[in-house]
């Protein structure tokens, strides 16, 4: 490992900010998929059974795993434009740099400071094809948990 990830990482568990990245796992087709030919999402299902759980348009129920972790957040505003990822942006995006040993498989959303995120674009910063660190746009979701 190069010297630049191993100190990133280190200054990341210093001062890095707290936050939880939620991934989904074991996933439960829901009941409705059942009952249409495309094995998809079926709102008339839910209509007519209305006391099962809503999968909400999901198709499946699937169990959440919290991960605490550290990152570097940033307001898109405090970034320099030349430096963003790829996309598009609102005033209530954050730019996230995170250490590069951390899996996306599976992730679904970012937990920061009482609000929700999903992660977009996510790309990794590499000096000689060492990965140093990770990065991404973090579009907010819910302004609540
Ligand atoms: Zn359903």
């Amino acid at each position: 490992m190069l010297d630049e990830a191993v100190s990133f990482d280190e200054f990341l568990e210093e001062e890095g900010n707290d936050l939880v990245f939620l991934y989904e796992s074991s996933k439960t087709p829901c009941p409705c998929t059942q009952n249409n030919v495309h094995g998809q999402y079926d709102r008339y299902w839910h209509q007519t059974n209305p006391a099962e759980p809503d999968c909400q348009g999901q198709g499946y129920f699937a169990d959440v795993n919290q991960v605490n972790n550290k990152a570097f957040i940033l307001p898109v505003d405090d970034v320099e434009e030349k430096t963003l990822p790829a996309g598009s942006y609102s005033k209530d995006d954050q730019i996230i740099y995170f250490s590069s040993s951390i899996s996306l498989e599976g992730l679904v959303n970012v937990e920061y400071r009482g609000k929700v995120y999903e992660l977009k674009n996510p790309d990794s910063y590499s000096i000689q094809n060492q990965d140093i660190c990770q990065f991404g746009l973090l579009k907010l979701v819910k302004t609540h948990v």
